[in-house]
């Protein structure tokens, strides 16, 4: 086969063959060629059901036309000038206008930067030392944030990285996700050395976890009572549910936000984003350090302009419907085989479980049988649904899913859950 020949000489450019690691799993991962709204297509033709989404960014689907156009025409036009373009602004005030938290903000390349400048700005306007994140929490892969955390490093059993220093796991206090009491004796011994807690609303790093009620206010009172900077990291949260953060449907308002994903319509971004006393600490206005070569980048500002343009215009009850629908026929399929699942979900987002218990905490997700959901992974491959490959990652639903989708969706799960 054509993906098994490829992926032999990826093993010797690449560790394990990938570029990013919850892309490998055994025995050899598929190697898509196309993607075009909810399929995509392997290198040896097969079509696939898409739920992983590029990991969250193609709301929209794949190949969306306004979007391919808009980088075409970019790239027509020359792709990097390094200065301010008339599209940072345009795409900056989408996002301004739409998230109440933020009245200025800088562009990144990625989540992972956007989360490691947050942490910084926080440390830079507390001067303070300690961040405090959830355990299963995934900001990216850069020190501060590869301590206890969610997504590939679960999935390979290396929550706290090697080569991380033991000075800088030191300043990185963990808590646990929906436990106050474990948050506030964190704070008791060192909250006014705290710079700011830094969470996603949503866990969507070890599977689904959505907050229990009042733990989110229950942050935000007490990174108020201690002067320490609450950061919601939104990469994945943010314009997925509606058309803004998450933070303004549950009406909470961090100090910094972060995003992603979504807000690049696919093409590599980040940012962050907070009210113009912290962000003009930024250098050159302030004394803490930002910057990068392809920040703000033409191709990147030109596909979310196009993407969020489209996404304003959305009706998100639809993508939250299809999920309910799927999630609902997915629990009366498990039932049927007496098969133990919990399924979460909220808005466009799922996760399944095989787990008896309700899943919310780090300590219920890893608990779950991960061995029964890889065989179900790979079963839905087989049966042309592409599932993310890992049981710490998220479930995606796209506007381009229709019931097309969902039937032949159902109709796979239904057949797969009889070989796990
Ligand atoms: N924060 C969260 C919540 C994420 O889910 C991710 C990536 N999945 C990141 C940060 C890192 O983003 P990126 O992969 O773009 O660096």
């Amino acid at each position: 086969m054509k993906g098994d020949d490829l992926f032999s000489e990826a093993l010797k450019l690449f560790p394990s063959g990938v570029n990013s690691p919850v892309r490998f799993y055994r025995p050899v991962p598929v190697m898509f060629e196309r993607g075009r709204g909810s399929r995509i297509y392997d290198v040896n033709g097969k079509e696939y059901i898409d739920y992983s989404l590029g990991f969250g960014p193609m709301i929209l689907g794949h190949a969306d036309p306004d979007v391919a156009s808009a980088i075409k025409r970019q790239a027509d036009n020359g792709i990097l000038f390094g200065s301010i373009t008339e599209n940072e602004v345009r795409l900056g005030n989408i996002i301004k206008n739409h998230v109440k938290s933020i009245e200025k903000m800088r562009f990144t390349n990625s989540g992972t930067e956007a989360t490691m400048h947050a942490i910084r700005l926080a440390r830079g306007y507390t001067k303070r030392k300690y961040i405090l994140k959830m355990e299963g929490g995934f900001h990216g892969a850069h020190d501060y944030a590869l301590i206890k955390s969610g997504s590939g490093t679960m999935t390979f059993g290396v929550p706290s990285s090697n080569g991380v220093p033991e000075e800088i796991t030191k300043t990185v206090l963990v808590g646990k996700y929906n436990d106050e009491n474990s948050i506030e004796s964190l704070f008791n011994e060192y909250g006014n050395d705290i710079a700011a807690v830094i969470t996603e609303p949503i866990l969507g790093n070890i599977g689904v976890i959505n907050p229990e009620l009042g733990f989110l206010e229950f942050l935000r009172e007490i990174t108020n009572k201690y002067n320490s900077l609450l950061i919601f990291d939104e990469v994945i949260t943010g314009f997925r549910f509606a058309f803004s953060g998450y933070q303004d449907i549950i009406n909470i308002k961090p100090d910094i936000t972060t995003m992603g994903k979504i807000i690049g319509g696919g093409a590599p971004i980040g940012l962050f984003g907070s009210s113009s006393e912290i962000m003009d600490l930024i250098s050159p206005s302030g004394n803490v350090y930002e910057s990068g070569t392809f920040s703000g980048n033409p191709l990147s500002m030109a596909a979310g302009i196009a993407a969020m343009e489209k996404l304003q215009g959305m009706d998100y009850s639809r993508i939250n419907n299809y999920t309910a629908d799927l999630v609902k026929s997915l629990y009366d399929i498990f039932n049927d085989k007496n098969i133990d699942v919990n399924i979460n979900h909220y808005g466009s987002m799922f996760q399944i479980f095989f787990n008896k218990n309700e899943v919310k905490t780090y300590d219920d997700a890893i608990k779950s049988d991960k061995d029964r959901f890889f065989k179900f992974f790979k079963k839905m491959l087989d049966h042309n649904v592409y599932l993310p490959p890992s049981q710490f990652e998220t479930n995606f639903v796209s506007f381009a899913h229709g019931r097309d989708d969902l039937n032949k969706t159902i109709e796979a799960a239904k057949e797969a859950v009889s070989c796990i």
